[in-house]
């Protein structure tokens, strides 16, 4: 079948276009023509793009070159063959300078068949290279983002280990200047210990083996972790080439680093939490019997030294397996009303203590604070730690100044735009002459675990700590702080709005009266009941003891009117103390009834407490303590009866 062909003849004579025409057919093609013979219709018919287009060189009104200069102007890429009678040798080359692709005299068309298949076939070519052009130049645009945009920096080596390539990303990993590096050897770039591994990977990798290796290196905060991948992409050839990926894995490491020290807290909490509590048991009984001992007539005062020494050594043991609770109970708060100034001069010698001898700490107190309502270890804790980072960040000395004040903060704008009443604050501010932070440890000092301190040294959770009392305070906190000029922290706490009674027993300090009544106690642990039982049995009362909620219940039931108190463990295998104290509220809500917990009882609970107003004891209690809630509870009970 001919090839179809469209041709715009500009050509005066129809005669001389029928003869190009027909010898184009013969020589296998199909073509169709329009003839034009001036500038517009030439233009016109353009539009129609045609497959070839054949000029003679001079029409009346026309010519073929301006016909030439017309098409470029178009940019139409379609091939222009000049044919005429009178074209000599001169005209022709000027014409395939401007762009023809080939020109034929009118009496020799021979030729004509062959130049139009070449004409047409080298413009394919032009459009494919055209083409094949731009792809290569926009994949070359994609190559260029990716690699100044990835964050894996990397580069492509020769056998020679020259650099090919590297991107920016690799150069500022190394602080090279991206410039000039190419052609230089890898491993001379590199940082000298890392320049062993590195070889043996690369000649692993032209020997055709890929492989992945850690690398670690100092960075702006501390330790920065890497992976580094060999990739042999042509091997075993003159132009072998391996590609060296750099990855910064730090954040990874530090996040697996967290989540491991974050589960190592809560398993040692858990641990913690379980001696505690197993702890005050034991220690319940030992503070009883040594205090009953310490007040033994039987004993001379040698003896009675000794049971108060063992006492006095229980307590502290006592106050220690608190601390221990707290900790893995992440702390039950007991906000009460506060004097930061009286916390601050009870703390003060901690706090020098903590210090040590090269930092001056002092006091700037406000003569008049309001209180503020706060949990006291709690506030304790911020003093503590905000100390425990100055102390740290003056290694050689320095001072250390706590002040309060009361101060008035503009709270916010109401709605027409006036300025709301300010709100009142008490504010603490900690200041130290240290060496202070720089921006961005000041971003992310209190993200938890945050520390910019050796392992073993710090564990990041100070102000994370610091900043959770704070907030849920309802207060805010603030820091100012530059590289070489100290640190200061504010915070704002907000001030009491009432006092609150304690519902916990407050221990009064001259010995108890005791009693006769009738009490029923109820513990699972088989010692602590019957240290309870000496006490109570002590101070003049009857006790009745079981074992269980179950047993208690049985005992109300056999003796209606003759418990006058129950005493409860909290947590008991049956039945918790207070779904016991439910139970007895229900049957006989006149009885009295009081708890004991080795636990720092969780929210639910505390919350239950200090609604229902249940007396509450935290064991180990001293037997003064036990002695004096369960006085005043009697006595209580009998006014309200009476
Ligand atoms: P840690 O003390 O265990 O590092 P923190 O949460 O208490 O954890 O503190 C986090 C980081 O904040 C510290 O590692 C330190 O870089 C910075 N920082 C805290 N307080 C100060 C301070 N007073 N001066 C300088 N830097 C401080
Ligand atoms: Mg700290």
């Amino acid at each position: 079948m001919n090839n179809p062909l469209r041709i715009l003849y500009v050509e005066d004579s129809k005669i001389d276009a029928e003869l190009v025409v027909r010898e184009l057919a013969r020589a296998g093609f199909d073509p169709t023509y329009q003839l034009v013979m001036n500038e517009s219709e030439f233009a016109t018919e353009l539009q129609t793009m045609p497959d070839v287009i054949f000029s003679d060189f001079s029409l009346p009104n026309f010519d073929g070159m301006r016909a030439l200069e017309l098409l470029q102007e178009s940019k139409l890429e379609i091939p222009f063959i000049l044919i005429s009678g009178t074209l000599g040798e001169d005209l022709a080359v000027m014409s395939i300078k401007r762009g023809a692709a080939d020109y034929l005299m009118k009496d020799r068309l021979t030729r004509l068949g062959a130049a139009v298949e070449r004409a047409l076939d080298e413009q394919r070519q032009k459009i494919e290279k055209r083409q094949s052009d731009a792809a290569f130049k926009q994949s070359e645009e994609c190559l260029r983002i990716v690699s100044n945009f990835a964050r894996i920096g990397f580069v492509v080596v020769n056998a020679e280990f020259q650099l090919v390539f590297a991107n920016p990303a690799y150069s500022s990993l190394f602080s090279l200047a991206l410039s000039g590096m190419t052609g230089k050897n890898v491993l001379d770039l590199l940082p000298i210990d890392i320049q062993q591994p590195f070889r043996l990977r690369l000649e692993k990798a032209f020997a055709g083996e890929r492989s992945e290796y850690e690398l670690r290196m100092p960075g702006e905060n501390g330790q920065s972790y890497y992976v580094v991948n060999f990739e042999p992409v042509v091997y075993g050839s003159q132009n072998a080439k391996v590609v060296v990926g750099i990855m910064d894995i730090t954040a990874r490491r530090n996040t697996e680093e967290q989540l491991r020290q974050s589960q190592k807290m809560e398993a040692f909490g858990q641990l913690a939490g379980g001696i505690a509590h197993d702890f005050n048991n034991i220690l319940t009984v030992i503070c009883t019997y040594s205090s009953l001992l310490g007040h033994s007539h039987a004993l001379n005062t040698n003896e009675q030294f000794f049971a108060k020494e063992i006492e006095k050594a229980s307590q502290q043991a006592a106050d220690l397996t608190k601390r221990l609770l707290e900790f893995s109970r992440g702390q039950m708060q007991r906000p009460e009303a506060i004097n930061l100034n009286e916390l601050i001069v009870n703390t003060q010698k901690l706090l020098e203590l903590t210090l040590g001898k090269r930092v001056e700490l002092s006091l700037i107190l406000a003569p008049e604070l309001r209180q503020i309502w706060m949990d006291k270890t709690e506030l304790s804790q911020i003093l503590m730690n905000l100390a425990i980072n100055s102390r740290d960040a003056m290694p050689n000395g320095g001072r250390l100044e706590i002040k309060t004040e009361m101060m008035e903060l503009p709270h916010g704008k109401t709605e027409n735009g006036t300025p709301d009443k300010p709100e009142r604050f008490v504010l603490l501010t900690v200041s130290d002459t240290g060496n202070g932070m720089n921006e961005d440890v000041k971003k992310r000092l209190f993200e938890p675990f945050f520390t910019t301190k050796p392992v073993g040294k710090g564990t990041g959770l100070g102000l994370a700590i610091v900043h959770g009392i704070v907030c849920r305070s309802g207060g805010d906190i603030d820091v100012l702080s530059e590289v070489g000029n100290g640190t200061t922290f504010c915070i704002y706490l907000p001030p009491s709005i009432e006092d609150s009674k304690r519902t916990e027993a407050s221990i009064s300090y001259n010995r108890p009266i005791g009693g006769s009544e009738w009490i029923l106690v109820v513990d699972d642990d088989e010692q602590v009941r019957k240290a309870t039982c000496t006490i109570l049995l002590e101070y003049g009362y009857k006790v009745n003891d079981v074992e269980s909620g179950p047993k208690a219940i049985q005992a109300m039931v056999e003796f209606p009117n003759k418990i006058q108190l129950l005493i409860t463990d909290q947590l008991m295998p049956e039945m918790t103390g207070l779904q016991l104290i439910e139970e007895f509220k229900n049957r006989i809500p006149k009885i009295p009834v009081m708890l004991i917990s080795g636990f720092i009882p969780d929210s639910d609970t505390w919350n239950y407490v200090t609604t229902n107003k249940l007396n509450f004891l935290r064991k180990p209690f001293s037997p003064d303590a036990l002695a004096s809630l369960v006085r005043s509870i009697l006595n209580q009970t009998a006014e309200i009866q009476s």
